[in-house]
């Protein structure tokens, strides 16, 4: 079923987000020689014209197809605006990738009762916590949307009803990413939701079904982190992570590399319950390990684990290692 239907039932997740992302604030106003780095003026969103993204596709998708795929720890927002090691290696793979004709960000900060997927030809710049700088909260990304690959991901997974969303836009998990990415804001970018209803298998079952869009160009970035525990970080450790964190990751990277699905679909260890409380920020994975082909190469990034439980591991996944 397809629809534009009214609003979405959702949970209010900013009144818990702000009191869970306060300390991040404190961290970084502790950390004063963190220096934003200068960025240029974006242009205002234009809706994408259609013949000019689709012109570029018929060679240049063809020669790259199929498309990477990426999973990225966001780890802290105030990463959008730093200059860090994270920011760094996001900026380098932003000029490695292929430009892609679109984008689709699974990001873990869009949970819904059952699926939607962002519709409108420009979507806003989603402001998700507070008590962060001000520049934070009027960062904008200005990106346009893609209503028609709205509908394309909604074919894709019929008969499963998907809701084109007009009114969610883009969160912090697309943006803080995609600021480093692709600075300019010029490729259309779409959000799929996260239905919170869905284990890790059914998940990772409806993520194979977006395979496709590998072949058509379009980018599937999976923006989470795989250790995800605020209960438990350390202000003091900004380096390095609790015994149960680092083994946690150092599975899931083993289980990556081996194409482990079921392993990484198993949710019920010691382990697991210390750095996945929560699912939503380790499920974006699935997606990106669901749309990986047998063989594929997956290239880790940032492997490492930051204040003790939030893990910073990103993968690139695809037919070739990324460019040098
Ligand atoms: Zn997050």
């Amino acid at each position: 079923m397809l629809a534009f239907a009214p609003p979405m039932a959702r949970t209010n997740r900013v009144a818990p987000l702000r009191a869970r992302l306060h300390g991040f604030r404190a961290v970084w106003l502790r950390c004063s020689s963190l220096r934003a780095p200068a960025r240029s003026v974006v242009a205002p969103c234009q809706p994408a014209r259609k013949p000019h993204t689709r012109a570029r596709s018929t060679e240049e998708y063809r020669l790259n197809r199929p498309h990477p795929a990426l999973f990225i720890g966001h780890g802290n927002p105030m990463n959008t605006l730093e200059d860090n090691v994270n920011s760094r290696a996001w900026r380098d793979w932003g000029k490695r990738l292929p430009r892609p004709r679109a984008i689709l960000v699974i990001s873990a900060h869009w949970e819904t009762e059952g699926i939607a997927v962002t519709a409108m030809p420009c979507p806003r710049t989603i402001h998700d916590f507070a008590g962060f700088p001000k520049r934070l909260a009027e960062f904008s990304y200005p990106a346009p949307g893609d209503p028609d690959l709205a509908r394309r991901i909604a074919q894709l997974l019929a008969p499963e009803p998907v809701t084109l969303d007009m009114e969610w836009g883009l969160d912090h998990g697309a943006w803080s990413l995609l600021a480093h990415l692709y600075p300019n804001a010029g490729v259309p970018v779409v959000q799929l939701s996260l239905d919170r209803h869905r284990d890790a298998a059914a998940h990772f079952a409806l993520a194979q079904r977006l395979r496709p869009l590998r072949d058509e160009g379009v980018l599937i970035l999976g923006s989470g982190n795989i250790v995800h525990n605020l209960r438990r970080i350390d202000w003091h450790r900004h380096e390095g992570g609790f015994s149960w964190a680092e083994r946690f990751n150092r599975r899931v990277h083993r289980l990556l590399l081996e194409q482990d699905h079921a392993g990484l679909c198993r949710l019920d260890e010691e382990d697991t319950r210390l750095s996945v409380p929560t699912p939503e920020h380790y499920l974006p994975l699935l997606y990106i390990s669901a749309v990986r082909d047998a063989g594929e190469y997956l290239t880790p990034l940032n492997d490492h684990i930051e204040y003790g439980a939030i893990g910073m591991l990103s993968a690139w996944v695809g037919h070739m290692k990324p460019a040098p």
